[in-house]
């Protein structure tokens, strides 16, 4: 499970996120919309450890992960811009984070072959992002993460940047993985279909509050105020 404690997040004098309590089970898949500046990227930050939280605690398990790096804790971070490193291969940009845990070679050559023959990017694995589509840097950027084997993942926003068509099949894809791995998924995205066709639960924020956390039919059907109704466009 993945528990967030009154989590803050202070930039300077101004409070961004106002005490997030949100509480998930292993292998729910979280959805987590609201309007730009929200608080959304800041939130999957303080889980992920590349920022420091203000205030409150981010737990996995009944294991407070503050203070933990971010290279130890068992989440993985997929981003909106990917992030690959542009100096490295593909198949160096999955490895990485393998060798910097020292997972030996063979290892780390098994599970490169692995992830990327299930993301189908065996044939990339020589070529440096820039030679890439955005689909498939996308891909990779995903193989970076599922290699890891990670108990969480995170998504910010990952398909914002395909087109239409190659945003519908990596959806699927994305669905198929969660159900495959029965991975904890908390996933970023301003695309109500994505939002309802991927979720378990789905948290809506405002302004650095969560306003609701529920599944889809709960927070469509039953929106707790006006704000929810609006945003997730439910029927009045
Ligand atoms: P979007 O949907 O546009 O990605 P978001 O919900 O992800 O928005 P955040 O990026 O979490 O929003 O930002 C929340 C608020 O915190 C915004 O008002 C933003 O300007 C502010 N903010 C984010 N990072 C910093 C920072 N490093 N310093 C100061 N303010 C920041
Ligand atoms: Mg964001």
């Amino acid at each position: 499970s993945l528990t967030l404690n009154n989590v803050k997040k202070r930039f300077g004098h101004v409070e961004v996120l106002k005490g997030i309590d949100i509480a998930i089970d292993d292998g729910d898949f979280l959805v987590l919309v609201g309007p730009s500046g929200c608080g959304k990227s800041t939130l999957l930050n303080m889980i992920a450890g590349l920022d420091s939280i203000s205030d409150g605690e981010v737990s996995i398990g009944d294991v407070v992960i503050n203070d933990l790096h971010p290279a130890d804790r068992d989440i993985a971070m997929v981003f909106q811009s990917y992030a690959l490193y542009p100096n490295m291969t593909v198949g160096q940009n999955i490895s990485f984070g393998l060798e910097m845990r020292n997972v030996p070679k063979p290892e780390r050559d098994r599970k490169i072959n692995e992830v990327s023959s299930m993301l189908q990017i065996e044939h990339l694995l020589s070529r440096k992002p820039g030679q890439l589509s955005g689909g498939q840097r996308q891909r990779v950027a995903m193989g970076r993460a599922l290699v890891r084997d990670p108990k969480i993942f995170l998504f910010d926003e990952p398909l914002s940047n395909l087109d239409a068509k190659l945003r519908v099949d990596m959806r699927t894809e994305i669905k198929r993985l969660h159900q495959r791995l029965s991975a904890t998924i908390v996933y970023v995205t301003h695309d109500q279909i994505e939002a309802m066709t991927l979720a378990t639960k789905i948290a809506v924020m405002k302004d650095g509050e969560l306003q609701q956390l529920g599944s889809p039919a709960e927070v469509y059907d039953n929106p707790a105020n006006t704000f929810v109704a609006t945003f997730m466009g439910s029927p009045s």
